[in-house]
């Protein structure tokens, strides 16, 4: 049996967590065996025509961590950077995620290696139907129920819905989440993430008392996460002092106008040329004069080079590792707050079990609905991950992974080893 944890490249920093996470709880080594090893891993091939008649072959991949809380669950990755190693690490952060905010699943993760910028949708719509044929037998909404990642979209789960669903001989919608509304999507999926990032960071706010008018937020990335995490902040009374994406930072003390921020985006594709706020460097936004830092783009922003410069109160991480352990542990010393990734931008993944959940009733919730249950579970969860913190004396990342890998090992515990 193995029983150090075996490295895990692309992913060291989440096992750096886990490791501190499990010395705490004291787990034994059979626990942190059977949790340092995906369930189970698939590789294949997927061969498939280009436009020009032409045939490749690519990659996909499948990983499946866990099972002990319910069905694997976990986005599709479509980029050329797509290995087994960094789908392994992805699925394993997925298992902690869902369980830090009590969902019932396990944690998977999936992706091809490509360049879907090279590709027509044809190309994609074969390429993801011949990655979902080769899962048919392992895959499905009481096995494995993937989602959107990085380069892949609601028309994927479309297609790929549709191709398991012409295995099976009927309609299953919840194979995946993520679809569009008109084939068993949910309302509040899109915006999900975002909104998960002010109901904690709010949440947090009113914790340290401070009031939302004298919060001011400072997001880096306006894609789907920053974007609506800046307007949503923005409508719970609080000043957006800065945001950034891939070709620049814009500042404004007095506030950004986050709508017209939107509009010119949706017209030019990227915030260039953004008249709203004085443009600044990507690494001047990261530690301009604010009270809550969003990182919202990448992973590894937060470093030691620029940890000690941070001018935040509060760090909530809407993207998923952007700090790494040298400067989390800066952020400790100096007192800032971080409520960690796993936490913070759980609200998709929240949202995809609703979506799942009225697939498996056939009876669709309304917005509210959605959003109300999204915020209870949120907050329940969070204020539960505060009392661990408080209890223990230790920040909010490592009583996270405790509460998720208590809630993982309970379940393992009570089912079992079948050995
Ligand atoms: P996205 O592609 O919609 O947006 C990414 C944004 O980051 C874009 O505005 C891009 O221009 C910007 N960006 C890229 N490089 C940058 C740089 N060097 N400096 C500043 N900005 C830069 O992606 P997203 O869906 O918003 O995801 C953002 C992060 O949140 C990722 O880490 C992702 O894994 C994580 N996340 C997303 C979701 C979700 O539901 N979308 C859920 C959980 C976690």
């Amino acid at each position: 049996m193995t029983t150090a944890v075996r490295e895990v490249s692309v992913f060291g920093d989440g096992i750096a967590y886990f490791n501190e996470a499990a010395a705490l709880l004291e787990l034994d080594a059979t626990m942190r065996a059977i949790l340092t090893h995906p369930t189970r891993q698939i590789i294949f091939s997927i061969p498939f025509q280009r436009d020009n008649g032409e045939f490749e072959v690519y990659t996909g991949y499948r990983v499946q961590y866990s099972f002990a809380r319910g069905p694997a669950k976990g986005g599709i990755r479509f980029h050329p950077g797509v290995t087994l190693d960094e789908v392994t690490a992805l699925a394993f952060w997925m298992t902690w995620k869902c369980a830090v905010v009590d969902l019932p699943f396990g944690g998977g993760k999936g992706g091809v290696t490509c360049d879907p910028t090279k590709l027509s949708q044809g190309e994609l719509e074969r390429i993801t139907r011949r990655y979902a044929a080769e899962l048919v037998e392992v895959v499905g909404p009481d096995k494995d129920v993937p989602a959107p990642d990085v380069n892949t979209n609601p028309q994927t789960m479309a297609w790929f819905m549709d191709t398991y669903s012409m295995h099976m001989r009927q309609a299953i919608p919840g194979v995946v989440t993520g679809k569009p509304l008109a084939i068993g999507g949910s309302k509040g999926r899109v915006e999900a993430t975002g909104r998960g990032v002010m109901i904690c960071g709010m949440d947090e706010l009113a914790n340290m008392g401070i009031r939302p008018q004298d919060a001011r937020i400072v997001i880096q990335g306006f894609g789907n996460v920053g974007r609506w995490a800046a307007e949503l902040f923005q409508l719970r009374g609080c000043k957006v002092v800065g945001i950034s994406d891939v070709t620049g930072a814009y500042y404004n003390e007095n506030g950004i106008d986050v709508s017209q921020a939107v509009v010119h985006t949706e017209r030019n594709h990227n915030l260039e040329g953004f008249k709203g706020g004085d443009k600044i460097s990507n690494s001047e936004l990261l530690v301009a004069d604010c009270e809550v830092l969003v990182p919202a783009a990448l992973e590894k922003v937060l470093t030691p080079e620029n940890a000690g410069k941070v001018n935040a109160k509060l760090i909530v991480e809407g993207a998923n590792g952007p700090t790494t352990p040298e400067a989390d542990r800066i952020f400790n010393e100096r007192g800032i707050t971080v409520i960690p990734d796993i936490m913070a931008n759980a609200g998709g993944v929240t949202v995809s079990y609703f979506e799942w959940v009225q697939d498996r009733m056939g009876y669709f919730w309304k917005l509210n609905e959605v959003n109300d249950r999204l915020e209870d579970t949120l907050i329940t969860n969070f204020h539960e991950l505060r009392g661990v913190s408080k209890r223990h004396g230790i920040p909010y990342r490592t009583s996270a992974y405790m509460i998720a890998i208590d809630r993982v090992v309970q379940a393992l515990k009570l089912r079992g080893v079948y050995a």
